[in-house]
């Protein structure tokens, strides 16, 4: 996902709205009816994420028997798809559903919470959140935003990215022009790539006119509706910058508090549900879209080759440890993730790992 195709696709129905001011601070009460707004960083309609954040509000009021009825507003409609997190801090709406890499700038911390370059796949981080402390971390970080977090989807392992040069060494990045967000931009950078940002809307044309060389998006599902199987030669596994992107479900602490404890658990099992729901539907269009992909036969599906991604770790894990160094709360976070992720590949080599290379080969 990339938020300036949110932010591209939604400018012009944030200005009217903004220019309406039609935001107001508490939730409506009609006798025993909770009426909250939840606000997006997703287009309207946008698969999987923003029709997963109305299941949740569906599901939500039909599990408490209408009493809590959340209006769903895409990103754009209410506040602007990056306006989300202001939004629910600030008690202007009730909940948002985004992603929390995207606040980085207030929060470096809250980035390991959506996911890290070479981190947890989407079964590991949800061992981590729910039972390894790191939910718990999580509230501790966002209780200072009066925020309440909640993972409520994944994108599962995304892909290495769509490239017009072949990368057979690590010497192939040098001078790369790549479109690729956050950390991972970051890793890029010190691999001699040329990190190019882009909106969304622009990356297509650029890619085809050679302006840059290389995008990464998400997995073939929402890559082939952006169209870059006609303009790019190769797609690259693995998406080692985002091996399983965790969607948030973020509520203001205020509103949750405020709930009768029996709307509370049903708000955090729709939350559960969204989470093993989102996941599962990406895999599912990831899988069908691959299919189609290869039956096309014009693009090449390869793998960045061992030493490649060797130097990408290691850049990978420089990049982490300086971003962590920065920030106090972030290095608590980086601590106690990297703990449980040794712990947790030490099991994962001899079941998950071990299975998948003696049935796949
Ligand atoms: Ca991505």
């Amino acid at each position: 996902m990339d938020r300036r195709k949110f932010l591209k696709k939604a400018a012009a129905v944030t200005a009217g709205v903004a220019a309406a001011g039609a935001v107001s601070s508490a939730p409506v009460r009609a006798g025993n009816k909770i009426r909250w707004r939840m606000v997006t960083s997703w287009p309207p309609g946008f698969p999987i994420l923003q029709t997963g954040a109305e299941r949740f509000a569906k599901r939500v009021e039909e599990m408490s028997g209408g009493r809590l009825a959340i209006h769903v507003f895409a990103g754009g409609e209410l506040v602007p798809p990056l306006g989300v997190f202001d939004a629910v801090s600030q008690g202007s709406v009730q909940c948002g559903h985004s992603a929390a890499y995207y606040w980085a700038g207030k929060c470096p911390a809250a980035q390991w919470f959506t996911t890290v370059p070479f981190g947890l796949d989407a079964q590991g981080i949800n061992s981590w959140l729910y039972f390894g402390g790191g939910l718990k971390l999580w509230e501790e970080v966002y209780a200072k935003f009066n925020l309440v977090p909640r993972p409520a989807g994944n994108t599962g392992v995304q892909m290495g990215g769509w490239f017009n040069r072949k990368i057979e060494s690590i010497d192939d990045f040098k001078g790369l022009k790549m479109r690729i967000p956050g950390l991972g931009g970051k890793v890029i950078s010190k691999a001699g790539g040329v990190v190019v940002l882009l909106p969304g809307g622009e990356i297509y044309t650029s890619l085809e006119r050679g302006v840059i060389d290389a995008t990464e998006w998400v997995g073939p599902a929402h890559d082939l509706r952006m169209g870059f199987q006609r303009v790019a030669k190769y797609y690259y596994t693995p998406g080692w910058h985002e091996p399983g992107s965790v969607l948030e479900l973020c509520i203001n602490k205020k509103a949750y508090d405020s709930l009768p404890a029996d709307l509370k658990i049903v708000v955090d099992a729709a939350a559960a549900e969204l989470n093993v729901q989102m996941l599962s539907e990406f895999e599912t269009a990831n899988a069908a879209g691959l299919e189609k992909l290869r039956a096309d036969k014009k693009v090449q599906i390869l793998s960045f080759p061992p030493e490649v991604m060797n130097k990408l770790r290691q850049y990978a894990e420089e990049t982490v440890n300086e971003v962590a160094a920065s920030d106090k709360t972030a290095k608590k976070v980086n601590d106690a993730f990297q703990k449980f992720r040794k712990q947790l590949y030490g099991w994962n080599r001899i079941s998950e790992k071990a299975y998948y290379d003696k049935i796949m080969g």
